[in-house]
């Protein structure tokens, strides 16, 4: 189905100042991208910030990355955009940033494999560590094609955070949910513990997701973990 591109730009647009605007990215970092149909992609450009966009920076691709509209050059990590609407035909947007906390625990090597707080495991369930990948190479999305069927966030090993949804603001609020959880989970560490639910609160959670339209076995697939991860 194709979307309406107009509101596609202003969803972009919100979400890039948002990122911007809430620290969850530096300078011209982060690139944010939308589905348009089955063969174009609205994307954010390279070397802009994302604080100050306007609807003329952003670009159109093809399937292959070729430019269909735009005067700037199409983010860097345009390639890792493309595969994964390849391999997701539910996912309509891919959200790349460097927030924090969550930059924190993906340099740190620690996933957030546990399951700690109501909202973070209706929406997400766990957030794998992703390997780590030279940015702007095919590098960075073949560490992420191993986890993108069954996940919509990532940490990405000694880089950022991405993750996926099937509109701009689910994908933009999913990257919020990760920053946030990984925040408490950080200040809960530093006061001592972080106490996990137990199996049969978890499926309680799990079971409210019918309600709220989230795939019953999203982010519950048990994880590898690497980089040192522990
Ligand atoms: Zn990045």
């Amino acid at each position: 189905m194709k979307q309406n591109i107009t509101s596609l730009i202003k969803d972009i647009l919100e979400a890039c100042k948002r990122t911007y605007d809430r620290g969850y990215v530096a300078s011209n970092d982060g690139n944010i991208s939308a589905r348009i149909d089955s063969k174009s992609v609205l994307i954010t450009p390279t070397g802009m910030s994302k604080g100050f966009l306007k609807a003329s920076d952003l670009i159109i691709v093809d399937m292959d990355g070729k430019l269909i509209k735009g005067s700037k050059k199409p983010s860097s990590e345009t390639f890792m955009h493309l595969q994964i609407y390849k391999s997701r035909p539910d996912v309509n947007s891919v959200c790349h940033s460097h927030p924090p906390y969550a930059t924190g625990f993906a340099v740190a090597g620690i996933p957030l494999n546990k399951m700690v707080l109501p909202e973070v495991i209706i929406a997400l369930g766990t957030v794998p560590l992703v390997k780590y990948g030279t940015t702007g190479t095919d590098e960075l999305y073949g560490s992420i094609a191993e986890y993108i069927k069954d996940f919509d966030a990532f940490l990405l090993a000694n880089h950022g955070a991405l993750t996926v949804g099937n509109s701009v603001i689910n994908a933009y609020h999913k990257m919020e949910t990760l920053e946030h959880a990984a925040k408490i989970q950080f200040i809960a560490k530093q006061l001592g513990q972080v106490k996990t639910l137990n199996k049969k609160q978890t499926d309680q959670l799990i079971n409210l997701r019918q309600k709220f339209g989230v795939r019953l076995d999203l982010g519950l697939k048990k994880t590898k973990l690497s980089n040192g991860g522990k």
